[in-house]
């Protein structure tokens, strides 16, 4: 067989030459824009140009750090396609660890939105390695002080119209770098291949995990500076998918209108996002007919909210599970055929797991006793390989203790089923050890967000003087059920666990703190509460 190396550039290039009519969708400070594959690409290959000019070279990172919208896009194909590395990055970093990945990647450009200007200017000084800025803005009406600055569409109307793509790179080439968005220590970094990025946008398309189609209308909401919105931007332009792409600082009934508005068939995003929309449906009168699949991962879906989106609104939901590290698509939990004869509550259950690993990525759990034996109920770490599981972190020591023998450790803690369907039990450092044994938040929390009356629930491990450690659940309520009492959850829940498993205590919150990319931030609410069982 021939040796084609596969390459991020000439996805672009297959939508420019057969979809050069579908759309990109894109909603920026201004108002929504709408830009064809012609356009786009041939604004991209404007762009390209115009960064080897200002001397971008084979292997240089450049990053991003932007919302979802169209010239974010056009990046994702530029850098590589000038010989880069799209960096993209994290902009709900700490200022600290906004520096630290910029210089530890190396940027050699930024590409920034003009409302994210406040982010870089304060900390320009401490970045070591940036040769410029490139400001990315409908009006051209911004000041800054980040020098020496470039504007994007002033960059785009002088660019070269027939700038050639870099396209004949080896496929085992760096394309993209991210960082992992570090709940300890500092970010790390997990460098893409394209190979890597081409494998992984197949996966997409599969029938079986996102069926990504021509046919869809696909919105990222996971934003394309985590974990590149799931590598949907790749697969949807080599596809020539529509894309609708929704911009900054969105609100749950704005993306409810963008669905109804832009017949959104696909949508992916976390649970915090699934709920907010649930809220925003609850209220409004929004059509949701177009939406084919809502695409779920981050952090476990509960299934109660996949009940929600499927009986209530008749929206199929699908579970999928991955890290920054598997870029990010590892399993997905779909129904095997001879599984549709099952009372509803066994397949909810079911499509409520982390699911079968995709074709080409494998799984095992692991313990103490080696590979945990399916259906066994045994716990273990989860450990992944594949074509698009990295091996190896950045420049960076803690790579060791995560890849071995070729195996990727997740740190997650799993179980697997005699289908071989993955079911997370916990991150390791979110399970509760009680007197020697575990309990697993996760389960404790799908159970509460179950109750009529909660918006969200995570249930912490505290320190407690005889258990070591018990559970104590925090709880948001809905509007409407400010009368709800500890004992009320308590009960919603009793008939499910052991008595030991129940949460000590339930303790009412306005909100959760949240992570940047929208997980529920149990490290700070495990200090806050850390004396709460301790009297
Ligand atoms: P970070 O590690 O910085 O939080 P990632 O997005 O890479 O950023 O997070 C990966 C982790 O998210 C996984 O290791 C796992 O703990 C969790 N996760 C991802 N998808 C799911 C899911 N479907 N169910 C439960 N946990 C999930």
């Amino acid at each position: 067989m021939m040796n084609v190396p596969l390459n991020v550039p000439a996805m672009m290039e297959r939508a420019a030459e057969l979809y050069s009519k579908k759309e990109v969708v894109s909603r920026t400070l201004t108002g929504v824009q709408r830009l064809n594959y012609e356009e786009i690409a041939g604004r991209t290959k404007k762009l390209a140009g115009q960064l080897q000019a200002l001397g971008v070279r084979q292997g240089d990172r450049v990053g991003t750090i932007a919302w979802n919208h169209h010239r974010h896009l056009e990046s994702y194909f530029a850098i590589p396609g000038a010989g880069g590395v799209l960096h993209t990055i994290n902009l709900r970093l700490s200022p600290e660890h906004l520096r630290y990945v910029i210089n530890h990647a190396e940027d050699k450009l930024l590409l920034i939105d003009e409302d994210l200007l406040p982010l870089i200017e304060p900390i320009q000084d401490q970045l070591s390695t940036v040769e410029g800025y490139i400001v990315m803005s409908d009006t051209k009406e911004y000041s800054t002080t980040l020098s020496p600055v470039y504007d994007y569409e002033t960059l785009i109307e002088n660019g070269d119209a027939h700038f050639s793509l870099l396209t004949d790179v080896s496929e085992e080439a760096p394309a993209g770098i991210c960082y992992t968005s570090a709940t300890t220590g500092n970010p790390k970094g997990v460098v893409y291949s394209h190979r890597a990025i081409a494998l992984h946008s197949y996966a997409l398309g599969l029938a079986d995990t996102a069926a990504l189609s021509e046919r869809d209308r696909c919105m990222p909401v996971v934003p394309m500076f985590h974990a590149n919105a799931w590598g949907l931007p790749f697969a949807a332009t080599w596809f020539g998918t529509t894309q609708v792409l929704p911009g900054p600082q969105f609100t749950p009934d704005l993306l409810a209108e963008l669905i109804e508005q832009e017949n959104v068939t696909l949508t992916a995003g976390v649970p915090t996002i699934w709920m907010g929309l649930l809220q925003a449906w609850e209220k409004g009168n929004y059509d949701t007919s177009s939406l084919r699949a809502v695409l779920c991962g981050g952090s476990a879906a509960p299934a109660a909210m996949i009940e929600a989106f499927e009986v209530k609104y008749n929206v199929p939901f699908l579970h999928a599970y991955g890290m920054t590290e598997t870029s990010p698509l590892a399993s997905v939990a779909t129904l095997k055929s001879y599984q549709y004869d099952l009372p509803k509550e066994e397949q909810l259950e079911i499509r409520a797991t982390q699911g079968l690993p995709a074709p080409g990525v494998e799984m095992k759990v692991v313990n103490a006793d080696g590979d945990v034996a399916w259906g066994s109920g045994e716990m273990g770490e989860l450990l992944i390989r594949g074509p698009w599981i990295a091996d190896e972190y950045d420049q960076d020591e803690r790579s060791a203790e995560a890849f071995q023998d070729g195996w990727l450790y997740t740190g997650d803690v799993a179980t697997r089923d005699e289908e071989g369907n993955i079911r997370l039990v916990d991150r390791t450092k979110d399970l509760v050890k009680s007197g020697g044994e575990w309990i697993s938040s996760v389960d404790l929390e799908n159970a509460i967000m179950a109750h009529d009356g909660v918006l969200e629930a995570a249930v912490i491990a505290v320190p407690h003087p005889d258990w070591q450690e018990r559970p104590v659940a925090c709880v948001v309520k809905k509007e409407g059920f400010e009368a709800l009492r500890d004992q009320d959850i308590l009960d919603s829940i009793r008939p499910q666990f052991a008595k030991w498993w129940l949460p000590d205590d339930v303790v009412f919150l306005d909100e959760l703190p949240k992570t940047s990319v929208g997980k529920f931030l149990k490290r700070s609410l495990r200090e806050q509460f850390s004396e709460h069982l301790m009297k």
